[in-house]
């Protein structure tokens, strides 16, 4: 089906986030229905879309919390998350941060270096109380994806590189306060050869009985998230191939009795429902090339500046003839592009333009560089 904006929101200002929630249910129902077989239990990435609209409806869906700072962790709460359904990651989380998940008594902290482990051993033994950690391992697996958004490579900054692991288990008989209760990798988002999942999964096979032979029976696998979305073809293919992705673990990873896997997705779960609508302020022509000149730019969605990303870009209200645009934001940055020889009816200043695919990692990274507004977000 195409996409269509509600008609009242087409007299909205602008620039604004939209936010479909039919297809955000329609996509938390398909998550659910593939979940549900294998008992994977998802936990959603609050760092792709952390609206308390949109979190509360994922929590009312069932499913727990990915946090990636104090910040998230406190806003999971307030959306209602339970906190044995909250896991806290992230290489470099603060004694603040730590304190405070502690004394909420989260489900598990995904811990990624010694240095971590010693300080969370310190803080929980001064609260009186045992943190549950997985260990964040780096398992050198290509995800295939950009280079930003590749995180499990020996040269990425995140998890245990498997050359420590040896040391970061030996180690952990000298921390009294804290747990090892599992594995847990994340190795990059926006993939779509889900062979890398496969790949995944013999690498934690293979550690797994690495610490089974050390005497640690881990009670959770955490597989991380990464899901890719079709960004080409919203309309076409809205809602991933959910079925696909947990059959890759199901075929692969090695789960023993009774053991519990975790899945941690953001894009996949939020990217389609949400739109980012604007209007043309000025179609300017060079020499070389015609663009068109909206009144949203890198400050409302960031990421073709960042990693050069691919969004889908419509004229909902030409019907004309079509030209060739750079489409380009107001700021002052030549980043500051969101395509480049674009093919659009022929556009004029007032059109509506909506930028789609925008719902994970869009309004979470907006800025008020230039002094600009926050954009407004709306839900239908
Ligand atoms: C960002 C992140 C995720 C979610 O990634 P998606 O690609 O949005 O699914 C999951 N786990 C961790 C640790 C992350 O940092």
């Amino acid at each position: 089906m195409a996409f269509q904006l509600p008609a009242e929101l087409t007299q909205q200002p602008t620039p604004f986030y939209y936010y479909d929630l039919q297809l955000l249910d329609q996509t938390l129902a398909a998550l659910t229905a593939a979940a549900r077989p294998g008992n994977f239990q998802v936990h959603y990435a609050l760092k792709a879309n952390s609206n308390l609209p949109i979190l509360q409806r994922i929590q009312q869906a069932g499913f727990g919390a990915d946090c990636v700072s104090g910040g998230e962790v406190q806003r999971a709460l307030d959306a209602g998350f339970s906190p044995d359904h909250v896991v806290f990651a992230g290489v470099g989380k603060s004694d603040a941060e730590i304190n405070r998940a502690l004394a909420a008594d989260i489900f598990c902290f995904n811990a990624e270096s010694v240095p971590e482990l010693q300080v969370l051993n310190e803080l929980a033994g001064a609260q009186g109380r045992t943190a549950r950690v997985a260990l964040r391992i780096n398992p050198n697996v290509d995800a295939h994806t950009h280079a930003y958004i590749t995180t499990g490579l020996d040269a990425n900054k995140f998890g245990i590189n498997l050359a420590d692991l040896a040391g970061v288990v030996e180690g952990l008989d000298n921390l009294p306060n804290v747990e090892l209760i599992g594995l847990h990798a994340h190795i990059g988002s926006q993939i779509t050869e889900l062979s890398a999942f496969a790949n995944l999964s013999r690498k934690l096979n293979e550690l797994q009985t690495w610490l089974e032979d050390r005497g640690h029976r881990l009670p959770h696998l955490n597989v991380g998230g990464g899901l890719g979305i079709d960004y080409h073809q919203p309309d076409q293919n809205p809602i991933p191939d959910f079925a696909a992705y947990f059959g890759m673990f199901e075929q692969h990873l090695q789960r023993r009795p009774g053991q519990q896997v975790h899945v941690e997705l953001g894009r996949a779960v939020v990217a389609q429902c949400g739109t980012l609508v604007s209007r043309v302020l000025y179609v300017k022509e060079s020499q070389q090339t015609r663009f068109a000149i909206l009144d949203a730019g890198m400050t409302e969605l960031i990421r073709p500046a960042l990693y050069g990303s691919y969004h889908l870009i419509q004229n909902l209200t030409s019907q004309r003839p079509e030209l060739t645009y750079d489409i380009v934001g107001p700021i002052c940055e030549s980043s500051d592009t969101f395509g480049k020889a674009i093919t659009l009816p022929e556009t004029q200043r007032g059109d509506l333009v909506a930028i789609r695919s925008a719902g994970a990692y869009g309004e979470v990274m907006s800025s008020a560089y230039n002094l600009r507004e926050k954009a407004e977000a709306v839900y239908r």
